[in-house]
């Protein structure tokens, strides 16, 4: 099932034009996983982090993050 994911990060590799996310796949997981990995993740590491996390509940939405991020 293909899905939008709607992104401001501008600055990403992955932005698109009108605030789209261009990746195929993204990693979002909660900051306890960001400070255990804190740099960015392509696709094998995103699953050896969704591996090796298992599943990872927050409280809010300011628990989670993109770890597809990656700087232009
Ligand atoms: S990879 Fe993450 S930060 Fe980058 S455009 Fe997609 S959703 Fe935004």
């Amino acid at each position: 099932m293909a899905i939008s994911v709607r992104c401001t990060v501008d600055n990403c590799y992955f932005w698109a034009r009108d605030n789209y996310c261009g990746a195929d796949t993204i990693l979002v997981t909660t900051t306890e996983a960001v400070r255990r990995y804190p740099s960015g993740v392509d696709a094998p590491q995103a699953n050896m982090i969704v591996n090796d996390m298992g599943q990872t509940p927050a409280d809010r939405s300011t628990d989670t993050a993109c770890k597809t991020f990656r700087r232009r």
